[in-house]
């Protein structure tokens, strides 16, 4: 079956992982190749040929360049390239979403979720690109006009994460060509066969179009050629998605060379429920929070903060529905499976780490935590009561089906230790309680990019910026104005007058 997936997206065993502009995929096979395993079952899929040296320096060149007329095409013309490649990846959803499935184990309906993403991206970038409003401002010297522009920024790099392996790019690709910005991406090692395919997907329906190279693909599997790309002082934009340990060095060496970065890092994400909560909304948000992706999301339920009057009922319900999802664990391509394995072993061995680092603090195991004698990465999902919501282990993101559940007994209480992690991703609040929803998105309520009132940590919408404070970076994607930081802005003056008036009414007499 994964020939067949691979087959319909134009990819064979062995395959080039540059794309070199101009049409050109590269033959050099000189950077070692990189062997993408399938996470259900260990075995090789398909090898991937890394980026040389070299390879990488033609790219960055040809994306220079391509920034010369890229830059002067007006929006709405490079609105419609983004509209083209929308619209290729609908024709490529189910076969795409396939390979998300396949390569990264995530369940065939959240892999299509995810090109459905990638879709969604676009038709908002269509409608930005017609849409990049500059203010005008009210001069204080007579006969002047004021106002401001955004023009395009340059060459943005994209680094990515495994566990998006292709949405995130899209949230970054699509409106950046849409502000008139080349992309240069480099996708995770674990999935770089979904950012090839994605690559010939788009770059085909461009080519088709009649318009220009604007995305190129390198991939790198020993980090060697990212970290160059990070320092590169041709990279005008970094936007980097990944943990918070390595977002932190790359902030810190584009910071270095005073080039922008963008930083969408980790999350340890957490709910609380209160006593007056809809349970029946609740339990299945706690358990998609936690339990959809296998816990690989960076908005992933972490942390359950409920109200100590309903702490046990709560937990013997997530107890019970976490039991149904034992018995369908598996294979992510199967429609009947609703929990894929974690992407790596190394991944597995972080779970059990974390469970023997909880228990040894005091945590209990109330259901899962097995590692299941089978081939893949399987794992059932763990749910840990009876430490303290500042226990080091529960303030760490272990990227795996963990959910540590805290009793609280005051609100207040409950919104400070949601606030205490490092992270500040993504939050959420069950109740009916109309006063307490509005105490927790107010100022003083959850410090959170991302804070819901009755419906889960995970699982943004596109139209929204996203993203977080703290740890998590700070950087906004996707939808309100998230565009902005992908252009430059330029604020204007013109004197109309036969007068120089200078600012502040200073006088200079010559
Ligand atoms: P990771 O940090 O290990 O890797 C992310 C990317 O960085 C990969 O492409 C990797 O090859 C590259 N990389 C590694 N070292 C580098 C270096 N020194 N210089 C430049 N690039 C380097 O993260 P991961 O395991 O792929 O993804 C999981 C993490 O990503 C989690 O912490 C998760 O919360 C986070 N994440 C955040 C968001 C968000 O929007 N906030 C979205 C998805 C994932």
């Amino acid at each position: 079956m994964s020939h067949e997936i691979l087959k319909a997206l134009g990819l064979s065993d062995v395959n080039s992982g540059t794309y070199l502009g101009n049409g050109e995929w590269s033959t050099d096979t000189s950077a070692g190749l990189i062997e993408v395993t399938n996470p259900s079952t260990g075995e090789v899929i398909a090898k991937v040929h890394g980026t040389s040296a070299g390879d990488y320096e033609t790219i960055v060149k040809r994306a220079r360049e391509a920034f010369e007329t890229w830059r002067t095409t007006p929006a709405p013309v490079r609105g419609e390239a983004v509209r083209l490649c929308g619209e290729a990846l609908r024709k490529y959803k189910d076969e795409l979403g396939s390979l998300v499935s396949l390569e990264n184990g995530k369940i065939k309906p959240e892999g299509d979720g995810e090109v459905q993403e990638m879709i969604d991206i676009a038709d908002f970038a269509v409608g930005q690109s017609r849409m990049m409003y500059g203010l005008t401002m009210h001069s204080e010297r007579p006969g002047h006009r004021m106002y401001e522009q955004w023009h395009p920024l340059g060459v943005v790099g994209i680094i990515s994460a495994f566990n998006f392996p292709v949405a995130v790019w899209a949230w970054n690709a699509m409106l950046a060509a849409a502000c008139g910005d080349i992309c240069i991406w480099k996708p995770s090692p674990k999935t770089p066969l979904t950012a090839i395919a994605t690559m010939k997907i788009c770059n085909e329906a461009l080519k088709a179009g009649g318009f220009p190279e604007i995305f190129y693909l390198f991939n790198d599997g020993d980090n060697a050629l990212a970290k160059q790309f990070v320092d590169d002082k041709r990279i005008d934009l970094v936007s980097f998605t990944g943990s918070s340990a390595v977002g932190r060095q790359v902030g810190v060496r584009v910071a270095e060379r005073m080039g922008r970065s963008l930083l969408e890092l980790g999350g340890n994400n957490a709910m609380i429920v209160d006593e007056t909560a809809d349970l029946k909304l609740a339990i299945p948000a706690i358990a998609f929070g936690a339990v959809g992706t296998a816990g690989q999301r960076c908005t992933s339920t972490r942390r359950l903060i409920v109200h100590e009057s309903i702490a046990e009922e709560v937990t013997e319900k997530l107890v019970k529905a976490y039991k149904q999802i034992e018995s369908k664990i598996g294979d992510p391509t199967d429609p009947a499976t609703l929990m894929g394995p974690l992407i790596d072993p190394a991944s597995v061995e972080r779970f059990t780490k974390a469970l023997d680092t909880a228990k040894a603090a005091g945590g209990t195991v109330a259901t899962g935590g097995e590692v299941l004698d089978r081939k893949g990465n399987f794992v059932t999902p763990a749910i840990v009561t009876g430490l303290p919501g500042d226990a080091e282990i529960v303030r760490t993101e272990t990227f795996a089906p963990i959910l540590y559940v805290i009793p609280y007994k005051d609100l207040d209480d409950a919104i400070a230790l949601q606030n205490s992690v490092p992270q500040g991703l993504s939050s959420a609040f069950f109740t009916l309680n109309m006063r307490n929803a509005e105490r927790f998105l107010s100022a003083t309520g959850s410090d959170c990019g991302i804070a819901n009132v009755n419906i889960g940590t995970s699982g943004a919408e596109i139209g929204g910026a996203f993203g977080g404070e703290k740890e998590t970076g700070g950087g906004r994607e996707s939808g309100s104005d998230a565009w902005r930081a992908y252009m430059r802005r330029q604020t204007n003056t013109i004197n109309w007058s036969s007068e120089l008036p200078l600012a502040q009414g200073i006088k200079f007499e010559i």
